[in-house]
């Protein structure tokens, strides 16, 4: 399985993985549409979009073909002092697609690292507003929004980066809303943020959230009406709202922005993965003028920031979303989902089966072994892969009914274990 080049994979430091025992994996050598090719040839389905940013499948032509000629004429240049095409016309094309009122764009090189930018946004805003000493967040129990510290500090205090805890600022944490989406709203779900807010109102920045989804640490989708509460009483006290759009943006959950669906909007808000198809890594964090005028210079500059190549890539990607029914399709595969995935509440190790847009979750008592997994995607030609409670899929937009027929049936194979 693991490509052993010359004994390079023994010297590759993996995701979330020991160096010295790593685990095994499979070679990838091409990948387009849904497919990825396996070392083998084994051509399997991506049940997951490369960790959810290959929306619109794999190497898609317009993109790949943008990057092509970006490297060809301007591969990267510094942003300080100097700007390009690549990043001006992908900032036209952003503002067509961004909510009305979010049209501050900091380009940045990660999800995490816009999540950072987002975080000291708000520090510096408060500042420049005559209130220095609101420098702390507040977030969700359950969130996720990045492997940084500062990222990590608003992620559940529990959740993965729980080791962590000594060394990261302290921030403020509301228990996990238990209204779910699709559920009647009951009031009381936002009685202890409410209270967090009246009790920490005066030391507070910013709260932070993923807006009805929450992914990594949760897989959980919770009611709309949690937003718009958050919203007003982020306004009653001069508390910037941010919104952590890096999973759930461009269409994942059956709305352009997961926001849509309350109809609330951000102060700052953080976009990554989808943004350039799943094929090179560029994220931002995008502000109002409200916040973005106040701040005298933003201290922030990474060196590869707005790359050329990322965004004439981002500016193909985003335009793909004109390009067929992302919408009609994303519906489908979610009817798809919620019927192939319904019935396996009936399997002894599933907790819960969660579906939204073109997200499905089991959520199980037991996690398959990494070799049954490894088996399972070679027999299946299926590639998922469950991690901490979850066996989930978030298929490419373009998955047809028999690719997501396939993708549940793989997911029902590793739930019953
Ligand atoms: N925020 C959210 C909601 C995410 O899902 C992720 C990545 N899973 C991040 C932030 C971090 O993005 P990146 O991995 O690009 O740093």
């Amino acid at each position: 399985m693991t490509n052993n080049l010359n004994g390079a994979a023994a010297h590759i430091w993996k995701p979330y993985a020991s160096a010295k025992n790593p685990p095994s994996t499979f070679n990838v050598s091409r990948s387009s549409g849904m497919t990825v090719v396996l070392d083998d040839g084994v051509e399997a389905l991506d049940g997951i979009s490369s960790w959810w940013c290959a929306s619109h499948g794999h190497a898609p032509k317009t993109v790949v073909d943008a990057i092509r000629q970006q490297a060809l004429k301007l591969p990267h240049v510094m942003f300080a002092g100097l700007s390009h095409e690549p990043a001006e016309a992908l900032t036209q094309t952003l503002l067509k697609v961004l909510p009305p009122g979010l049209d501050k764009i900091f380009y940045a090189d990660s999800g995490s690292v816009a999540v950072e930018c987002a975080l000291k946004m708000a520090i510096q805003y408060q500042r420049a507003v005559g209130r220095p000493e609101r420098n702390r967040i507040a977030a969700l129990k359950g969130g996720y929004h990045g492997d940084t510290i500062g990222a990590m500090s608003v992620s559940d205090p529990d959740g993965m980066h729980a080791m962590f805890q000594g060394l990261l600022p302290r921030q403020y944490f509301a228990p996990q809303p238990q209204c779910r989406f699709g559920q009647p709203w009951d009031e009381n779900d936002f009685d202890a943020m409410n209270a967090l807010l009246d009790e920490r109102g005066s030391e507070l920045a910013a709260v932070i959230v993923e807006p009805i989804f929450q992914g990594a640490n949760a897989m959980y989708f919770y009611h709309p009406e949690y937003l718009r509460r958050l919203r007003e009483e982020c306004n009653k006290r001069g508390i910037l709202l941010i919104f952590d759009e890096i999973a759930t943006g461009f269409g994942r959950t059956g709305e352009l922005w997961a926001q849509n669906y309350a109809g609330a909007k951000p102060d700052i808000m953080c976009i990554g993965k989808a943004l350039t198809a799943g094929t090179i890594t560029l994220a931002a964090a995008v502000a109002s003028s409200t916040v973005a005028d106040a701040i005298l210079a933003f201290m922030h500059g990474p060196t590869f920031m707005a790359n050329p190549l990322a965004c004439a890539a981002a500016k193909a990607a985003v335009e793909l979303l004109d390009c067929y029914d992302w919408r009609g399709n994303v519906k489908r595969i979610e009817s798809e989902l919620k019927a192939g995935l319904e019935p396996f509440r009936a399997i002894p190790n599933v907790r819960d089966v969660r579906v939204l847009g073109a997200v499905g979750v089991l959520e199980v008592k037991q996690l398959p072994c990494p070799d049954f997994v490894m088996k399972t995607v070679r027999e299946t030609g299926v590639w998922l892969r469950p991690y901490g409670k979850f066996v989930y899929t978030m298929p490419p937009f373009i998955a047809s009914t028999d690719d997501v027929r396939r993708i549940v049936a793989a997911m029902g194979v590793l739930a019953d274990v």
